[in-house]
């Protein structure tokens, strides 16, 4: 990969490598959130990461690379068809579940015989493991916050202990689709910004979209994190619909509405005009945030024509588990 650095970011990336290299933890920006990066070859490095983030140890963790050559490090098999997905969305947004060879660290799978590989679209990540080789990087919060999508979240959940490169904020927001790639047709594990309908449209591949099928999220042994409660705010979240809101939207409520059609009245309304994307740069801003401002509870205006061009699906699928998170309490 040929990148275009200042000399000052050349610099800063050196350093950040450096310590990588020697088995060290550092943030770095991605297009979809900010990821905890540490050597993918280095036992010690990794369960850092795991002991860093208090992630349990059966949530496997994505293996960032940033050429063709460095997939070959991970995955025993690169399916035809997957290499057609890595043409079209790589570097970008997009996970992919290859077969895992025998050499990748258990820590890493947690003990799966997959491996979960991408290419971040982000000039500094790139560049970063370019020089350090590839890295695990889970999102860089301590695990049941919601993800980071801009440099002071992650001083939010871990202070100065690691050092922070700075990309400003994140232009996706919400975390990679997840695709199981062994078999056909190939299954979405975890929505985002790629939906089954992009895929499909870009290459004929037939797409299998699981992750809006809340038992199977439960009972799919494919992807273990999936079980977990990421994505929420202390505060309860709830759907609620904007012709619901008068009467019961109290002063102490954050709402976050999409329509066009609905003009907010109040300060803790927000609009985001049928903006999607917008909404998932934002999303995880807006939830940190309402655990500060001092707002009682989050509602947010349910998703009624389904938008799969979009990242809608991914917001939906957030949000959900945010709501859910609270009623399992
Ligand atoms: P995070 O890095 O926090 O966004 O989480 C990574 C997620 O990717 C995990 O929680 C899993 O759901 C998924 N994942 C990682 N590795 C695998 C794998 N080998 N098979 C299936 N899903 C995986
Ligand atoms: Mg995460």
């Amino acid at each position: 990969m040929t990148h275009s650095l200042s000399h000052a970011d050349e610099l800063t990336i050196d350093t950040y490598a450096q310590i990588l290299r020697s088995g060290g933890v550092v943030a770095f920006p991605t297009e979809t959130v900010y990821g905890l990066g540490a050597s993918a070859h280095q036992l010690e490095a990794v369960n850092k990461i795991f002991a860093l983030k208090g992630r349990p140890a059966d949530n496997p963790l994505i293996v960032h690379v940033s050429s063709y050559a460095m997939i070959l490090e991970f995955a025993a098999v690169i399916p035809d068809s997957a290499r057609i997905l890595i043409q079209k969305f790589w570097p970008g947004p997009l996970t992919l579940v290859f077969e895992k060879k025998k050499s990748v660290l258990d820590a890493v799978t947690a003990g799966l015989t997959s491996v979960a590989v991408r290419m971040p679209e982000h000039e500094l990540a790139l560049a970063l493991i370019d020089a350090s080789g590839p890295l695990v990087a889970p999102s860089a919060n301590k695990s049941g916050k919601p993800s980071p999508t801009r440099v002071s979240h992650v001083q939010e959940d871990f202070g100065n202990h690691i050092p922070v490169l700075d990309g400003g904020n994140c232009q996706i927001g919400l975390e990679s689709t997840v695709l199981d790639v062994r078999k056909s047709p190939f299954v979405i594990l975890r929505p985002g910004s790629v939906t089954a309908s992009m895929i499909q449209e870009k290459t004929g591949l037939e797409v299998i979209d699981i992750a809006g099928i809340p038992d199977q999220i439960h009972h799919t042994p494919a992807s273990p994190g999936l079980k977990y409660s990421h994505y929420a705010p202390e505060k309860p979240v709830r759907w609620m619909n904007s012709d619901e809101c008068e009467g019961q939207l109290h002063d102490s409520t954050l709402y976050l509405t999409h329509s066009g059609d609905y003009t907010p009245v109040k300060d803790r309304v927000v609009n985001f005009n049928r903006d999607y994307t917008l909404m998932g740069q934002s999303l995880y801003d807006w939830f940190r945030r309402s655990d500060k401002l001092h707002s009682l509870d989050i509602a947010v205006q349910p998703f009624t024509e389904s938008d799969s061009s979009t990242c809608q699906p991914a917001l939906e699928n957030r949000i959900s588990k945010a709501i859910s998170r609270h009623n399992e309490k």
